[in-house]
């Protein structure tokens, strides 16, 4: 079954990119004519930016709001998510760990060609490609936006002040929101740092589940069930035709893409099925063995195009979601894992204060997880990051 293509979707997804790019140059000449004019006018040497948009290398933009301000205001005020993020830090230490070991062992089948060098390609490179642009944007949109989101909500409920949100932009396509710590952050202990860091890859890993469950929701909704793509040399061959509606198997009604699935999954190899489909608004009936050994009759069949980019929308959120969220895990500064792994003897100590043993194990586990430890950590983290990546271009 093949719910995860659909040629509407890709052409849409160029033309919005086209539309994208006329809209950035527009707004690229706009902001620089405009700021030539302020340059023009005052002399104070001060660096003001018009719309609050920044631009770096005419392809990616920065736009400050304030909106994302008044949100975290209204939700970190409540001092609950203080207890909450301290509890997500050991959560994180075990899924970082789990992320840490998954790297190396990848990073060795890697090398010792157990691997395809494509898979430590910069997922960048795999969007138009394998990854479809507009859900793969959306999925980056949700996932980046509530990460920080959920990073500034838990600063807000620690008191931290927040020095600024606004949008992430590449070549005028909102790519996430960001927000902006103040130095308070850094000179705050190693505790609270660890649940402000924790709180975005959980948020990042609670989408993952939300997408997770919401497929099979949109899989049950009522579309019409269309054969997308006929194998050639099976049963189906010649027999049933790309565009055909599959109206019942079996006499069982196909009306979505669960049913489709209820209908199909227990049959057998060597197995007489009977397919109505709709062609040419007549129903017609037709009978079929199934293949010897996988018992397939070799068609392809996809849901609505809305419905299909949905499900697309939703499983690539899902994939994204997970990754960034396990990547920002790993202890490699400026990452989220490094100051989740430094808050943990601090987290320790703290379990109960005054406690003897408590003490004790906190200064043990503080001579092996320090910030000495995981700058050295850090430097192994992204030295292999970026050797696999050049090996994976040769
Ligand atoms: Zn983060």
């Amino acid at each position: 079954m093949k719910i995860l293509s659909g040629e509407i979707v890709e052409i849409t997804s160029t033309n919005i990119l086209i539309a994208f790019l006329i809209i950035w140059s527009i707004i690229y000449i706009m902001n620089t004519t405009k700021k030539q004019q302020l340059e023009k006018k005052s002399d104070n040497g001060e660096n003001e930016t018009p719309m609050g948009l920044k631009i770096y290398y005419g392809l990616f933009g920065i736009l400050r709001t304030s909106a994302g301000l008044k949100i975290i205001d209204k939700v970190g005020k409540y001092k609950f998510w203080r207890k909450l993020s301290l509890w997500l830090i050991p959560i994180c230490m075990v899924i970082s760990i789990l992320t840490l070991y998954m790297f190396i062992t990848s990073t060795i089948n890697l090398f010792s060609g157990t691997v395809p060098k494509e898979t430590s390609k910069p997922v960048i490179f795999l969007f138009g490609n394998l990854i479809p642009w507009i859900p793969g944007i959306v999925a980056l949109i949700i996932g980046i936006t509530l990460h920080e989101l959920a990073h500034g909500i838990v600063a807000r409920a620690y008191n931290l002040k927040i020095k600024s949100t606004g949008l992430l932009l590449g070549l005028g396509i909102p790519l996430g929101a960001f927000v902006e710590l103040s130095d308070e952050f850094k000179e705050t202990n190693n505790k609270i740092r660890g649940a402000v860091a924790s709180a975005g890859p959980i948020a990042n890993v609670i989408i993952f589940f939300i997408a997770i469950f919401a497929m099979p929701f949109v899989m049950n909704i009522d579309s019409p069930i269309t054969i997308s793509n006929v194998l050639e040399d099976y049963p189906a061959q010649g027999v049933l035709l790309k565009g055909d509606v599959i109206y019942s198997i079996n006499d069982h009604k196909i009306n979505s893409l669960t049913s489709f699935q209820n209908a199909v999954k227990d049959i057998k190899p060597k197995e007489k099925i009977k397919i109505t489909i709709l062609r040419n608004n007549e129903l017609k009936t037709i009978t079929t063995l199934t293949t010897t050994k996988e018992g397939l009759i070799g068609i392809n069949a996809e849901a609505s195009a809305s419905i299909s980019f949905i499900l697309q929308t939703l499983y690539w959120t899902s994939m994204l979601n997970l990754m960034l969220g396990f990547f920002n895990l790993l202890p490699a500064l400026p990452l989220d894992g490094f100051y989740i792994w430094n808050a943990l003897p601090e987290l320790i100590r703290d379990l109960k204060k005054g406690n003897k043993i408590l003490n004790k194990i906190s200064t043990i586990t503080e001579h092996l997880i320090n910030e000495r430890s995981l700058t050295s950590i850090s430097l192994m983290v992204w030295g292999l990051i970026f050797v696999s990546m050049a090996y994976s271009f040769m």
